[in-house]
């Protein structure tokens, strides 16, 4: 028998395939964040390397350790970055789900220069144009993916949290839309509320959770 962590991710995953139905699986970011190193290695011995974590401090104090001991670990980004963190943010993630804006984008560009290392970067996209959500306008997404890509950004996907009280799955239609028409590769959204819808509406990465390491404390 597997481990508590293995068993959930399996289920997660057969729902991820019936509900993309294309033989195509969305890949599982397992989200870390406030779970002590100790949860983290379960999953990590049971083989699982794709993570997330929504603070750049909570990170560093993680992962640096668990990196040396677990080859292959690929760390994503998925909480608000500030520009004076961007060579922290750098240093440590393997991909940037959160560019919302010029400013955070010259500052990782700045950052990788400084650092030889230049991270995977998603848009982060306020897909339901909520006040105070973080992300760039749907309208201005096309912009700011061109000017990250000219200032050398390597910009890959795109990523949204949809609002919290509506049916998710008009806003995960229209990300897959933006993402078809911008031409890129990768589409994160989901999490574990919503995996399965956004699996159906084309999601390449979901991030979850809740559903993997049980309610944060
Ligand atoms: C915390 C978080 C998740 C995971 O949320 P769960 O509901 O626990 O699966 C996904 N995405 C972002 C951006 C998060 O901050």
């Amino acid at each position: 028998m597997g481990t508590a962590f293995e068993e959930r991710l399996s289920i997660i995953e057969a729902e991820l395939r019936r509900a993309r139905g294309d033989g195509a699986v969305p890949q599982v970011i397992a989200v870390s964040k406030t779970q002590p190193a100790e949860v983290i290695e379960e999953a990590l011995k049971s083989g699982h390397r794709l993570f997330g974590e929504n603070r750049v401090q909570e990170a560093e104090a993680k992962w640096p350790e668990l990196r040396a001991r677990y080859a292959g670990v690929e760390l994503h980004l998925i909480g608000a970055l500030q520009s004076n963190k961007a060579e922290e943010a750098v240093a440590l993630f393997d991909v940037i789900q959160v560019v919302d804006r010029r400013k955070l984008v010259d500052a990782l560009v700045a950052a990788s220069a400084k650092l030889g290392r230049r991270p995977v970067c998603y848009v982060q996209v306020n897909i339901g144009e909520e006040e105070q959500k973080a992300g760039c306008a749907p309208g201005e997404v096309e912009e700011l993916v061109a000017y990250a890509r000219d200032v050398g950004l390597d910009v890959r996907g795109v990523m949204c949290i949809p609002p919290a009280d509506a049916e998710p799955g008009l806003f995960f239609a229209l990300m897959a839309n933006l993402r078809k028409r911008l031409g890129l590769e990768w589409l994160s959204m989901g999490m574990s509320g919503d995996y399965r819808e956004a699996a159906r509406f084309g999601a390449t990465h979901v991030r979850i959770g809740t559903a993997l390491f049980g309610a944060r404390a």
